[in-house]
């Protein structure tokens, strides 16, 4: 049994703590958290800082971490995304390496799981044997062709069944974005899926998203000329993108926005208004200063009560595959975000996401969250406390 204090303890759950101890069994599991008065100083770990649980990453390409510094910062989305497709032939030793690199990286990082995006089977080797739980989402796309559909589902069955084949791993068939899924191929997944478990699509990271559906108008024409793709059978909706994918995907599902950049308080208000199961909202703060240098406005989500979670993306987008560095970059540049609400962000809202609630996301008695130390914080308690230059954060199980 380990007994664990700090000067300060966020369950997250609930209110912090003070001059309270952590009870745990050797499997990390939380037996109880008592007053540290009722213990014996002699058996208990004492830390300075702030005590918190187990991040959760809920974006990753952990399958491109290979490609870490190769891609441009600034670029924008759309050749961003040309650039990444040229970068795909590369020895798979050095693919391997990079994503079992990177895996560690998140692990020391004090993330205990991820949800992270899979169009093949690199991954799956690591995720057999990782320390990290994974929820893999195996991503179809078909550049908006009705009748590519079926052969891209077939193409992806064997993904799809070579994933998450480990007890507590987990997967879903998903849609890359709505610029680049047909409506067919909507009715596959979802029928896949049968409105079980959660899914998590890419939405509104770019401007030309929003164009394409309110007018066909704006950068994927361009894009889609360039790969010789006929978009003469797309209709403009009239409406702004994820209305499509409102449109096509399963309020069934426990749904995952991610990005939301261009996201408006409409937008939010319809996907709340449409998902039956929850719906969450993931934020690469890093990647989208990586790609489109521009941040969504926070004070949105706030507004609308969202269930906001914190991603890294992939190592092609970011310097870093850190919740800790992804928070520092929402402190720095919309510091009315509180603390609390950003540990909310990076902890228990992520596990909802990924429906690993019941064991990981908030200290309490029976669940195996992972403990995390930060220290270093800006302010000197629970009423003024920020994440700034200083602060890092030590995985203590
Ligand atoms: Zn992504």
């Amino acid at each position: 049994m380990r007994k664990i204090t700090a000067d300060h303890i966020y369950p997250i759950s609930s209110a912090p703590l003070e001059n309270a101890v952590i009870l745990l069994d050797d499997k990390g599991r939380i037996t109880g958290i008592e007053p540290l008065a009722d213990h014996n100083p002699g058996t208990v770990e004492k830390h300075q800082g702030v005590i918190i649980p187990g991040f959760i990453n809920t974006h990753c390409h952990l399958e491109l971490s290979h490609m870490k510094g190769k891609v441009d910062t600034g670029t924008q989305l759309i050749p961003f995304i040309t650039n990444v497709v040229k970068f795909r032939d590369v020895p798979e030793e050095e693919i391997q390496e990079a994503i079992r690199r990177a895996d560690e990286e998140m692990y020391e990082g004090g993330i205990v799981a991820v949800g992270d995006i899979s169009n093949k089977l690199d991954t799956a080797d690591c995720k057999r044997s990782s320390q990290i739980r994974y929820y893999t989402f195996i991503e179809l796309f078909d550049f908006l062709q009705e009748d590519w559909a079926e052969k891209t589902y077939l193409d992806h069955q064997a993904v799809y069944a070579g994933q998450a084949d480990r007890e507590g791993n987990r997967k879903s068939a998903v849609p890359h974005a709505p610029y680049s899924v047909s409506r067919n191929l909507f009715a596959r997944i979802n029928a896949l899926n049968g409105g079980q478990g959660t899914v998590s699509i890419h939405n509104q990271e770019t401007p030309p998203e929003n164009e394409l559906f309110l007018s066909k108008t704006g950068g994927f024409i361009d894009f889609y000329r360039s790969f010789d793709i006929s978009l003469d059978a797309f209709e403009a909706t009239g409406q702004p993108a994820i209305n499509y994918a409102l449109a096509h995907m399963d309020p069934a599902c426990r749904t995952l926005f991610v990005h939301n950049t261009m996201s408006t308080p409409a937008d939010i208000a319809a996907a709340h208004a449409w998902g039956r199961n929850g719906v969450y909202w993931a934020t690469c703060a890093n990647a989208n200063l990586y790609i489109e240098n521009r941040l969504p406005n926070y004070q949105h989500f706030l507004d609308a009560d969202a269930k906001v979670t914190i991603g890294t993306d992939s190592l092609t987008s970011n310097w870093h595959l850190s919740i800790l560095e992804e928070l520092r970059t929402i402190s720095r540049y919309q510091s009315y975000v509180p603390f609390a609400t950003l540990l909310q962000w990076a902890t228990l809202n992520g596990a909802e996401a990924l429906q690993y609630d019941d064991e990981l996301g908030s200290i309490e008695i029976g669940k195996t969250p992972g403990l995390n130390l930060l220290t270093g914080l800006e302010g000197d308690g629970p009423d003024n406390f920020s994440i700034g230059n200083e602060t890092t954060v030590k995985r203590l199980i």
